[in-house]
């Protein structure tokens, strides 16, 4: 797996994972290594893709509604996304 020519190797995530920095990614609140990992699945899965573009939606939604404050539904709303997997 060395024949990535002059590129960095982005770690391979499965959606599970990408699902679980989507939030953190959204945020801004990762690590680069992290956020080349989601963006790097997001550009191969148009499921994740979808979802990360509904939830970026929402995300700034939530954030208009409610400047300043962190919804803590935020983190339910994790939840029952990987519940629903
Ligand atoms: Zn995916």
């Amino acid at each position: 797996m060395t024949d990535d020519k002059g590129k960095k190797a982005v770690a391979e995530i499965d959606c599970l994972q990408a699902i679980t920095q989507l939030y953190e990614y959204l945020d801004g609140n990762i690590d680069e290594e992290s956020r080349a990992s989601v963006e790097h699945h997001l550009d191969h899965c148009r499921d994740c893709f979808s979802r990360a573009e509904f939830e970026r939606a929402l995300t700034e939604r939530i954030q208009e509604s409610q400047k300043g404050k962190a919804p803590k539904s935020l983190q339910e709303r994790l939840r029952h996304l990987i519940d629903s997997f």
